[in-house]
């Protein structure tokens, strides 16, 4: 069952209190590099990113916010700050949708306090964002390395200095390298408050070994029921961290995509390239326009392949040279190899 938690809302964009799980992503472009900023924005919001999120390191990089907010207006944005209240600041007035600061790292309580003032006047949430490197000297000594009870009691003290100030529209984030210590320390917030939680494995690596940490980690607490918003990080595009988020929240029917596929893993019966095939399917699935959710299933052979995959809208099971299209687990006719992409492209069109 989905952990109950608060809801806010960025740009009309709800997080938490039982919404959709959102997906992420952050700009690895220079910011203030506005024309090369705004390509990405509009890759990963073509990608489908829900929510996006850029690196503020100086007051004078708020100015990109206004030409985002003027291309993009539906666009939730998210600017990442650390350490300069100005900035957070900077970016409140220029209209940015939610700031991503931890209140302890910004100086004494009357910077807080403005930071405070200033998100809550604009309506705009925080979140807060711990992970293993950024502990606090006094949480570091007390548990003597970033363990996951560290990085769960640094969150919720960097959530108690918001909270003085009348402060709670909040979303926490407690991340690490460790997929372990990633998963106790969200399970340990889960349940000491009603804060929605933003899931990651930082630093994931490639998207090689990445994803396997992020879906282990990411997959885990959703199958818990705790997340509200997710973040796949990857050392590679951005846009590759949408697609293995939504791929992520699909795999456990958080998500439902407009195609989905099944496919065999090939075998002796095998008789055409399966693999091939598989592959540019899925490199035209974004120009594919049916008008409701369809389930394709791409078949290695006539003698099990429709059996196995009865439930789909439309498949093929591949024969030599050539493949049965079939639609409900029915036969229909036999396309030459060389077709089949173009058949199944006309075919989910039609539905
Ligand atoms: S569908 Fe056919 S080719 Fe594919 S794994 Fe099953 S038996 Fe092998």
């Amino acid at each position: 069952m989905r952990r109950i938690s608060k809801e806010i809302r960025a740009n009309g964009v709800s997080i938490g209190g039982g919404s959709r799980i959102t997906v992420q992503s952050m700009l690895n472009t220079d910011t203030a590099d506005t024309e090369a900023s705004k390509a990405q924005i509009k890759r990963l919001a073509e990608a489908g990113c829900d929510i996006i999120r850029f690196a503020v390191v100086k007051p004078e990089d708020a100015r990109a916010i206004y030409e985002f907010k003027s291309e993009f207006p539906y666009m939730p944005f998210v600017a990442d700050i650390h350490f300069d209240y100005k900035t957070a600041l900077a970016c409140i007035d220029a209209g940015i949708d939610k700031i991503r600061i931890n209140p302890g790292n910004i100086g004494d309580e009357d910077r807080i306090k403005a930071v405070a003032d200033a998100a809550r006047l604009k309506r705009i949430p925080i979140r807060i964002g711990v992970n293993g490197g950024s502990l606090e000297k006094h949480i570091l000594a007390k548990y003597g390395s970033p363990t996951p009870e560290a990085l769960a009691e640094s969150a919720l003290y960097h959530a108690s200095l918001l909270e003085r100030f009348d402060f709670d529209d909040i979303v926490l984030s407690v991340k690490s390298s460790d997929v372990i210590t990633m998963i106790k320390a969200n399970r340990i917030i889960a349940e000491k408050c009603g804060y929605p939680i933003h899931l990651g494995v930082t630093e994931a690596g490639t998207k090689r070994t990445g994803l396997y940490k992020s879906a282990v980690g990411i997959g885990s607490l959703l199958c818990d029921g705790i997340g509200d918003t997710v973040r796949v990080s990857l050392t590679d595009d951005p846009v590759e961290e949408v697609r293995a988020a939504k791929a992520l929240l699909e795999s456990l029917g958080l998500s439902s995509p407009l195609i989905s596929v099944v496919s065999c893993p090939t075998c002796g019966r095998t008789q055409i390239d399966l693999i091939k095939l598989c592959d540019e399917f899925d490199s035209i699935i974004p120009e594919l326009r049916p008008s409701r959710p369809v389930k394709v299933a791409l078949m290695g052979c006539a003698v099990n392949g429709p059996g196995e995959a009865a439930e789909c809208d439309l498949g093929i099971a591949g024969g030599k040279g050539e493949a049965l299209l079939f639609k409900r687990g029915r036969p229909e006719k036999k396309i030459p190899y060389d077709k089949i992409l173009q058949v199944l492209r006309e075919e989910i069109n039609k539905l």
